[in-house]
């Protein structure tokens, strides 16, 4: 089948054309964090959902350009920065650095550019659209002094939500960032300064004050991804007030369909329930690697239920991660020692590769995808169990599975061996070479009752989890 997506504007599946279909060029943009504190598992569903979209997309031969913004400006920021007691920029500067080191962890590839609302070049591009706005007569400076755009100039407004504004009493003016459907109104795209403020503030046409939350992602999307992209992804929870108020202000100011497909991932759930600090089910990446889990774990349990259904994650969840990445392991090690050196050749079970892409291809249906591959997991051991598969049959496998792999990122990293097994193995090459081969002997008992096998090949110790 074709590359499909169920676009959120349509509410319905269609089929992906970029607009640069001879280039393959895909522009991308996806909302990023608001960086007051640690991003939590919640927000790298998210993330790790568009990971998985931006490497199936490569997979099917796409060049993906995909910008991630940084909100370090806006009502929560400054608040906890205030509270904190600390400069804006250097408060926001920790959680940036922090969000980085934990896509890392989770294997997410890095976007093109990760913009933050704060540098000039978007500032003055927020001012810039405002002003244009306000030409317009999309937007007006208010009695308080903010700048807002005016609903009633964009009868669009609510197409992405599907709300049907006439529904909906309009309530006159809403100056937070975040407010619900029942309260929609012109929202604030410039906002005058106040005390709560303090010394966070820009000069503009308006006086002084900062822009609001949505206008830095329509400058930002617009000054490096141009007027049209492809794919705008987020959370469901994006879709209103942020996403509308996107479209609301780029299509007014460029005169151009803004996105041609909203994907939003749905919410995810702890123990059953919506995450919250108050019930103590809420975590952050580094609670869950402070408990022992790794990045890998983490990202399986979070990118195995399709995105567009609510996830449900629990502790034991990421048990069962660990206890499939393990098998995954088990398996390209087994297939790795059976293959050797033999040059691959070809099985109808490699056909797997082929089949996970084209059930991907369906909106990401990645429990299908896995399916498929836990099958074909099942049938090779099978057929190493009864010798029925070739040493180069094996490796042709091992190529199917790179190919998986390049979209999954399940496979460990080299560095991902414990360090007290890579001290044991380093103790026995000692051994080794000193010829105490009691301590060898000893040392490599100590490794297997750790859960790793080792054998000794010509080209030194060859390390590998146990079956
Ligand atoms: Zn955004």
């Amino acid at each position: 089948m074709a590359l499909e997506f169920f676009n959120t504007l349509s509410r319905r599946a269609e089929v992906f054309t970029p607009l640069d279909l001879e280039g393959r060029t895909v522009r991308m943009y996806t909302c990023g964090p608001t960086v007051y504190n640690h991003a939590h598992i919640g927000n790298f569903r998210a993330y790790l959902f568009e990971d998985l979209l931006q490497r199936h997309l490569e997979a099917r031969g796409y060049h993906v350009l995909r910008v991630m913004n940084l909100t370090d400006v806006d009502d929560k920021t400054i608040r906890d920065s205030r509270k904190a007691g600390r400069p804006l920029a250097d408060f926001t500067q920790v959680y940036k650095q922090a969000f980085f080191e934990d896509i890392a962890t989770l294997r997410i590839r890095p976007a093109l550019h990760y913009p933050a609302a704060t540098e000039d070049r978007y500032i003055q591009r927020m001012i810039q659209m405002i002003a244009q706005l306000e030409n317009q007569g999309a937007a007006y400076k208010a009695e308080d002094g903010s700048v807002y755009f005016r609903l009633s100039h964009f009868p669009r407004y609510g197409q992405l939500a599907h709300l049907n504004l006439e529904d909906l009493r309009p309530s006159g003016r809403i100056r937070n960032d975040e407010y619900e459907k029942e309260s929609v109104g012109d929202f604030a795209l410039w906002k005058a300064w106040d005390e709560n403020d303090g010394d966070v503030a820009w000069d503009s046409p308006w006086g002084r004050g900062r822009p609001g939350w949505h206008i830095e992602c329509s400058a930002m999307a617009t000054e490096l991804l141009g007027p049209e992209l492809d794919i705008h992804c987020g959370g469901v929870d994006n879709i209103f007030p942020h996403h509308e108020a996107e479209i609301a202000q780029s299509e007014c100011c460029t005169g151009r369909t803004f996105v041609r497909y909203w994907l939003h991932c749905a919410h995810l759930m702890v123990d059953g329930q919506k995450m919250s600090k108050s019930l103590g089910n809420f975590y952050t990446l580094r609670d869950l690697t402070g408990r022992g889990y790794t990045g890998r774990e983490v990202r399986y349990a979070l990118i195995t239920v399709n995105y567009r259904l609510p996830c449900n994650f629990t502790l034991a969840g990421l048990d069962a991660a660990r206890t499939a990445l393990a098998r995954l392991d088990q398996w390209t090690a087994r297939l790795t020692e059976y293959a050797g050196n033999t040059a691959p050749e070809p099985t109808p079970l490699s056909a797997a590769s082929d089949r996970f892409l084209d059930l991907l291809d369906d909106d990401l249906n990645i429990s299908a995808a896995l399916g498929c591959l836990f099958d074909l997991v099942r049938d090779s051991n099978k057929a190493m169990d009864s010798g029925a598969l070739s040493r180069g049959q094996a490796a042709s496998l091992l190529q199917a599975w790179t190919r998986i792999n390049q979209v999954l990122a399940f496979e460990p990293y080299a560095q991902e061996i414990p360090a007290e097994i890579a001290a044991l193995v380093e103790q026995r090459a000692k051994a080794r070479a000193s010829k105490d081969w009691a301590l060898s002997d000893q040392l490599r008992d100590k490794i297997h009752a750790l859960g790793w096998s080792l054998k000794d090949t010509k080209d030194g110790q060859k390390l590998m989890p146990a079956q």
